[in-house]
């Protein structure tokens, strides 16, 4: 039987168990991609109907294909915006300016005021000043950096558009460089980044580790700055915390301007909702975004998500009228989020691999490459500092190995941090990012 097929008569199946409400928002949008001996892979158009999905309606989606084909496989799903976006073309994804990233829907608080102001210093002018070259950005995912960067492009280009502006990523850069080394077109990529008057490169951090692409970094860089033109980076965080990378290179990053965006207090999430909410013709009281912004908090790409599940809520439930109960509704997933999750092992071990940006899994392999021994022992150490019963046997356990080990590990990052201060602020960074999540 096609795989088309089986989907019709699990979806018929399916419309008998739930009501057609349900029905109609839920599982009609869903299309069957692929199947294999051990699972069915199924898409849908938004996160929310994934989420929905895996709460609400994956054990069921799961039996009804069982039924229909006789055998027990798991269902994945994906979300088509995603799909779309990692199947474009890498030369082409994001190689020119989002117009929809300007200043002027860009919220100004307390938490982003020192980078919007520098951002925009940046933007009115066709002669950088040393002290702002580059412009360094950086602070936690889904605060604005990414708009930030748009918006300078745009503005600038909307004072002076005879200029040549260039956005891109590490990644792309980093893939740009590699094609060119390998069809032999170097020449043609070196003219394409040496000769832009502002160069915008979001993601920085990602160059830790690509040598390569590292050194030529280096040289696009000098030529840029040395002809004065303005270079606008953004980072997750600091170059001094961005390992592997090489110390010219943080020494040109750290050298012109490096600003923090925060996460939003109350006052600016309160603005962002209301605009984004108006921006949707959506009214809704000041006490129900009161009500929003007082539970999502994190950061300003959960707030947007926030109002479009109200949105999205509202088309359901076809109704203007945003009650509270209708948003409490809405954002209860976000508001899940919220809540503290609770430090174990493996907390601590992928944050520690996210901080050394290593494959999720390392730590815990049997990999004794130098990338992984120092991450794998800080590790441990970290686990011996903040947890609830952090014994040795059970560190080592968690791990992957015997509590000698763990002990070994642990004693190693104490005789480290006797010598090295820089490792304790290390350690402390990844310390905060384990409980702020
Ligand atoms: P980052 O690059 O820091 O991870 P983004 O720039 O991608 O974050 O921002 C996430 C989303 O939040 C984007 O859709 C962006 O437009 C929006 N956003 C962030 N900060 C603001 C702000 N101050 N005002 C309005 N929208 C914002
Ligand atoms: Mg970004």
């Amino acid at each position: 039987m096609e795989l088309e097929q089986i989907w019709e008569k699990a979806v018929a199946l399916l419309a008998d168990e739930i009501s057609a409400v349900s029905f109609n928002s839920w599982i009609k949008p869903i299309k069957a991609v692929s199947m294999t001996d051990a699972k069915v892979v199924l898409c849908v158009p938004f996160g929310v109907n994934r989420n929905m999905i895996m709460t609400k309606y994956f054990s069921l989606i799961e039996s009804c294909l069982e039924m229909v084909t006789s055998k027990k496989r798991t269902i994945e799903v994906i979300v088509s915006e995603d799909m779309e976006e990692e199947n474009r073309d890498p030369l082409q994804k994001e190689s020119t300016l989002n117009p929809r990233y300007n200043f002027d829907n860009f919220i100004k608080g307390k938490s982003n005021e020192m980078a919007y102001v520098a951002a925009l210093a940046v933007a009115e002018t066709d002669s950088p000043s040393k002290a702002y070259n580059p412009l360094f950005l950086y602070g936690g995912s889904g605060l604005g950096k990414t708009h930030m960067l748009h918006a300078i492009g745009n503005y600038y280009l909307e004072n002076y558009p005879k200029r040549k502006v260039l956005y891109t990523t590490s990644e792309k850069f980093t893939y740009e460089l590699v094609t060119a080394i390998r069809e032999k077109t170097n020449q043609e990529f070196r003219n394409k980044y040496r000769k832009v008057d502002l160069l915008l490169i979001d993601d920085v951090q990602f160059f830790a580790g690509r040598e390569l692409a590292q050194e030529e970094l280096f040289h696009t860089f000098n030529a840029l700055y040395d002809s004065d033109k303005q270079i606008v980076l953004t980072s997750d965080r600091l170059p001094t915390e961005i390992p592997q990378i090489e110390e010219r290179i943080r020494t040109r990053f750290s050298s012109g301007l490096s600003v923090d965006v925060q996460p939003p207090e109350y006052e600016t999430r309160m603005a962002i909702l209301k605009s984004k909410l108006q921006a949707e013709y959506l009214q809704v009281d000041d006490d129900i975004v009161a009500f929003i912004a007082e539970n999502v908090k994190s950061n300003v790409r959960e707030l947007e998500g926030a109002v479009k599940r109200i949105v999205l809520y509202a088309g359901i439930k076809r109704t203007s009228l945003i009650t509270m109960d209708l948003v409490a509704e809405a954002i209860a997933d976000l508001m899940k989020n919220q809540q503290k999750r609770r430090i174990t092992p493996q907390v601590i071990i992928s944050e520690v691999e996210k901080y050394y940006m290593l494959p999720s899994g390392s730590l815990v392999s049997k990999k004794r490459s130098n990338d992984v021994v120092l991450p794998r022992q800080v590790a441990m150490y970290i686990c011996r500092e903040i947890l609830d019963d952090p014994s040795f046997p059970k560190i080592g356990e968690s791990f992957k190995r015997d509590h000698s080990t763990a002990m070994h590990g642990v004693g190693k990052v104490k005789k480290e941090l006797d010598e090295n201060s820089d490792l304790r602020s290390v350690i402390d960074e990844i310390i905060t990012n384990i409980k702020r999540d």
